[in-house]
C-alpha cells in the first residue's frame, strides 16, 4: 500500500488534517485509527469513549474555545494575529458541519463587570469566547465530516499504527499492529491523550526532542446552577486563575459545566472524574474543576506518574470516584450515605463513593482547593457552602511536548506531531487548528514538488535538461 499522506488518529486534530487536505485536493490520504466507526462507539464503554471517529471529541462536552491563551500552546508557534485567524477558520469549520451559531463571552460591560469583582477576590479572570456545541450535537457534526471526506479521504479504524518508519532522517510510513507496512511521503501523528505513551516511545526511538509538562490534580465541584447562574449566563466558562496564599501554586478554575452532569472517565485502568453538559438537555446543578498544577524537575521528572498515584490511591480508597461534602471535609470527617442524602446539592453522579478526600490530596493540594473555594465564594456567594460537593480525583494529564517546527514538524523530515498526543494542545479547536496548520503545509509542499516535476518534464521533453559540468 503506498499512500501519499497516513494520518494516525481519527480526532479533532486528524479528521482536521483530512478536511484541509482534501480541500486542497491533496490525493492518496488514509486515516488510520485504532477505535472504532462512530456508530459503533460506545459512550458506556471505558475504550471507545477516548478512540474511534472523532477521538477523545466523540463524547465531549463539544466547547470551543476560540482564545489563543486557553486549549493548548499553539502562541508559541504562530504570531498572535495568525493564529487568531486560523482559530476563526477553524471554528466556521465547525458550524459549516453543523456546530450551533452561538457564542458566548463576547468582551461586553457585564464579563468587564465579573473581571472587576474577581479581581476584588483575588482572582484572574481571563476572559474567552465559546462555541458549545453540546455532547449530543457533537456526534452530529461528527457525522457530517465523516461523510464530506467519503471518496476523497480513505479512513480504517479498528486499525492500530504500531510504529513509524524512518530512513535517513525522513519518514517512510508506519507499520500496522498486523505487521502490514505502509508507505507513504508525509505521517501526521495525531493519536491523542490516549495515544500520548506511544507517541512518547516512538519519539524516544526517533530521537525526538521532548519536555515535560505540567500536571494539574484538584476536584470537580457540583453546586445547585443558580449560585454561578450571573456569570455562567454572561461567559458560560468563566477561566478563573487563582495563586494559593500558603503555597502560591497556580490553581484555576477548569471546564465549567452549567446546568451539566458530573461523569467518571477510565484511562490505562484508572478511574478519574469529569463533567459536561448537553446542548438541551439540563440538570439543576452546575459543575467545574478546581486544579493545582504542579511541575517536577530534578531528580524526579515525571508529573504523570505523580497524577497517575494519586487518581489510584483515591481509586484504591473508594473502589472508583470518591464524593464528599464541603461540610463533612472542613469538619474532618467523611461523607456517608446518609450525609449525602442530606446534602441539598442534589449529585449528578451517582456511582462515586462518599468518602474522605483527605486521605487522598497531599495537604498542599488540599489546602490549595479549600483557599481557591473561599476566594470563588466572594465572586459568587454559595460557592463556599457545606453542601457543595467535591469528586475526587480530576487529573489532567498533559502529553510530554514533542519539539516541532511553526508547520508542526518534527526534527524527522516529512513526520508532523499535532494535537494533545504531542504535548501541543489542550484542547478541541486548537486541535483542530494544530491540523490545518500541519496540513496546509503539506499541501503547499505537494504542489511545490509538483510544480518542479511539470518543469522537470517540460525541460526533459523540450531537451533542455542542463549537462553536467565538464
Ligand atoms: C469527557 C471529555 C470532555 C471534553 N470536553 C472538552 C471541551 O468541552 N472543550 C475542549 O476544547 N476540549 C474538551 N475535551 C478535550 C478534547 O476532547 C481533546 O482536547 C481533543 O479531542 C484532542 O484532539 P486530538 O485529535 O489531539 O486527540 P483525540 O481526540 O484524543 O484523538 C486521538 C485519536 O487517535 C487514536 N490513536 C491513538 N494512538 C493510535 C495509534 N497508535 N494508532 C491508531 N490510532 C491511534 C485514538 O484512538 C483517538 O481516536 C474533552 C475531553 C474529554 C475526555
Amino acid at each position: 500500500m503506498d499512500y501519499r499522506v497516513i494520518i494516525v488518529g481519527c480526532g479533532p486534530a486528524g479528521i482536521f488534517t483530512a478536511l484541509t487536505l482534501a480541500e486542497h485536493d491533496v490525493d492518496r490520504v488514509i486515516l488510520f485509527d485504532q477505535g472504532n466507526e462512530l456508530e459503533k462507539r460506545s459512550r458506556h464503554d471505558a475504550k471507545d469513549v477516548l478512540c474511534g471517529w472523532g477521538g477523545a471529541g466523540a463524547y465531549s462536552d463539544g466547547k470551543l474555545n476560540i482564545s489563543t491563551e486557553v486549549g493548548g500552546y499553539l502562541l508559541d508557534f504562530l504570531d498572535k494575529n495568525d493564529l487568531i485567524n486560523i482559530l476563526k477558520s477553524t471554528d466556521e469549520i465547525f458550524v459549516k458541519y453543523g456546530a450551533p451559531d452561538r457564542i458566548f463571552g463576547d468582551l461586553t460591560t457585564s464579563v468587564e463587570e465579573i473581571a472587576d469583582q474577581a479581581s476584588l477576590a483575588g482572582l484572574e479572570f481571563i476572559p474567552t469566547v465559546i462555541r458549545h456545541i453540546g455532547t449530543e450535537n457533537c456526534q452530529r457534526v461528527l457525522r457530517h465530516m465523516r461523510k464530506a471526506l467519503d471518496g476523497k479521504v480513505e479512513v480504517k479504524t479498528c486499525c492500530q499504527v504500531k510504529s513509524l518508519i524512518e530512513e535517513g532522517g525522513q519518514i517512510k510510513g508506519v507499520k500496522l499492529a498486523d505487521g502490514q507496512i505502509v508507505n507513504s511521503n508525509y505521517v501526521i501523528a495525531a493519536p491523542g491523550r490516549v495515544g500520548a505513551s506511544w507517541m512518547k516511545d516512538e519519539a524516544e526511538s526517533l530521537g525526538l526532542t521532548t519536555k515535560s509538562s505540567p500536571v494539574d490534580i484538584g476536584v470537580r465541584v457540583e453546586l445547585p446552577a443558580t449560585i454561578l447562574k450571573k456569570i455562567t449566563d454572561v461567559t458560560y466558562e468563566p477561566k478563573l486563575i487563582f495563586y494559593s496564599k500558603t503555597f502560591d501554586d497556580k490553581v484555576r478554575t477548569f471546564c465549567m459545566n452549567p446546568y451539566g452532569e458530573v461523569v467518571t472517565e477510565e484511562n490505562d485502568g484508572i478511574i478519574t472524574v469529569n463533567g459536561h453538559s448537553y446542548a438541551k438537555r439540563k440538570s439543576n446543578n452546575s459543575n467545574f474543576a478546581i486544579l493545582v498544577s504542579s511541575t517536577f524537575t530534578e531528580p524526579f521528572r515525571d508529573p504523570i506518574a505523580y497524577g497517575r498515584y494519586i487518581a489510584r490511591l483515591a481509586n484504591l480508597l473508594g473502589g472508583g470516584a470518591i464524593i464528599q461534602r464541603l461540610g463533612d471535609l472542613l469538619a474532618g470527617r467523611r461523607s456517608t450515605g446518609d450525609r449525602i442524602d442530606h446534602c441539598l446539592t442534589r449529585p449528578t453522579l451517582m456511582k462515586a463513593t462518599p468518602g474522605d478526600l483527605s486521605f487522598v490530596f497531599p495537604y498542599r493540594h488540599l489546602q490549595s482547593i479549600i483557599e481557591m473555594l473561599q476566594a470563588l465564594d466572594r465572586l459568587a456567594p454559595g460557592v463556599y457552602s457545606r453542601h457543595t460537593l467535591l469528586y475526587g480525583v480530576e487529573v489532567k494529564f498533559y502529553s510530554n511536548r514533542i519539539e516541532v517546527s511553526q508547520e508542526m514538524e518534527t526534527k524527522v523530515k516529512n513526520l508532523f506531531a499535532i494535537g494533545d498526543g504531542a504535548g501541543i494542545t489542550r484542547g478541541l479547536l486548537q486541535a483542530s487548528a494544530s491540523g490545518v496548520i500541519a496540513a496546509r503545509a503539506i499541501a503547499s509542499r505537494i504542489k511545490g514538488e509538483q510544480k518542479s516535476a511539470k518543469r522537470v518534464g517540460k525541460a526533459g521533453s523540450q531537451g533542455m535538461v542542463r549537462k553536467p559540468a565538464q
